[in-house]
């Protein structure tokens, strides 16, 4: 369904003349890949976002499914973070300005001074693929992540010279490929991907971003709204300002990428090591804290081998410590691990069989997040030992 129905760069061309003065970004070839603008890059990685149609009340649903599939992937995976979500009216400079309208959706590729709204999305489909009247918010999250997607300078996979696919296909200019052609990418019209980043999509994006620094993002108000904040490593306490500028009894959401796990209390505790009502949280999007919101005053932020049931760090997770070895179908599970996440620090010795414990045929997998492991390895990790 999706395929034929992505939207065009269709401001790129009026972009281009408007801003022609681009430098060809270096760009290491080698690793998987996908295709981007090489002008009209924000040249910051906190992109403020606004709303056309301000009442608050107005498609809250829908809207709050945007919040959310843009939080699950672009700030999930990249350095990107995404701020605001109110209100267009009286902003000025480059944002993100969304107007919800009954038409095919569609956004330019890049950062935009435009006084005019930036981003269209449809959240109704009465005129506009009205199939997706069955399938509202699977359709509202899918289109939001490509369009999104151009808003931070990804142009059509299907665009690349090297594409195999001729779905939709218009030779660009100004734009570079990273890597190899992605043929399941969430901007390639062949690909029937329901609005989740690839691999090779983040790939894209941090060859123009940075990679993705582990660290603990902390908000003030639920939905990853208002002040944001990040904790790399370390304990917080938030009595003595540690929390700032978020503050203590404050946090109202959280954002774990992988790599790190959080653990959050109530009280610091006699020994500053977290008392009260305490909980852990693995790498995950947390809108909503529910009775710790508002609480926490004390936070452990602790780099963690964290292992992932599914590619792309999706489905059950394990945080492995350092030190120590794990053994799959004891500790864990069995050749079920599909991606893994390692920080700075720390590197992982997988293996394929037990080795009497000690573990056989094996690799190091250093700092580094794999987003999907090969055929060799996918599902067949028997042991894991983590320096
Ligand atoms: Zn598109």
């Amino acid at each position: 369904m999706f395929n034929q129905t992505k939207s065009f760069v269709t401001f790129a061309i009026f972009l281009f003349t408007l801003f022609a003065c681009g430098k060809s970004p270096t760009l290491d070839s080698s690793r998987i890949g996908s295709y981007i603008s090489t002008v009209h890059r924000w040249n910051i990685t906190s992109i403020p976002v606004c709303w056309e149609n301000p009442d608050s009340n107005f498609f809250r649903q829908e809207k709050a499914w945007v919040r959310n599939a843009i939080a699950t992937t672009f700030e999930f995976y990249t350095n990107i973070r995404f701020v605001g979500w109110n209100s267009c009216a009286g902003m000025e400079g480059a944002r993100i300005r969304i107007d919800i309208r009954d038409e095919r959706p569609h956004s330019p590729a890049g950062a935009s001074f435009e006084d005019n709204p930036t981003m269209f999305l449809n959240f109704t489909f009465q005129k506009f693929s009205p199939a997706c009247q069955a399938t509202p918010e699977e359709c509202i999250r899918s289109y939001a992540v490509h369009e999104f997607g151009h808003a931070v300078s990804l142009l059509h996979e299907q665009d690349r010279p090297d594409s195999t696919c001729t779905n939709g296909q218009v030779p660009q200019q100004n734009a570079a490929t990273v890597g190899a052609y992605d043929p399941d990418s969430v901007m390639n019209y062949c690909a029937n991907n329901p609005g989740r980043l690839t691999p090779s999509d983040v790939k894209g994006l941090e060859a123009i971003y940075g990679t993705n620094d582990p660290g603990v993002t902390i908000y003030e108000d639920e939905g990853l709204d208002d002040t944001r904040w990040t904790l790399p490593p370390g304990i917080y306490l938030g009595n003595r300002g540690q929390l700032n500028p978020i503050g203590n009894d404050n946090i109202d959401s959280l954002l774990v990428p992988p790599g790190v796990t959080a653990r959050a209390c109530e009280h610091e505790g006699s020994d500053g090591r977290g008392a009260g009502r305490c909980q852990v949280y693995s790498p995950g999007v947390y809108a909503h804290l529910g009775a710790m919101g508002d609480m926490i005053s004390f936070v452990e932020v602790t780099p963690a081998v964290s292992v992932f049931e599914h590619w792309q760090f999706q489905g059950r997770s394990w945080n492995l410590k350092r030190g120590k070895i794990y053994i799959f179908g004891r500790d864990f599970e069995n050749d079920v691990i599909s991606s893994i996440a390692v920080p700075p620090g720390t590197a992982a010795r997988v293996c394929r069989d037990y080795g009497g414990g000690i573990g056989a045929n094996c690799q190091v997998l250093w700092q580094g997040q794999y987003e999907a492991l090969d055929a060799a390895w996918n599902d067949q990790i028997s042991l894991i030992e983590v320096y």
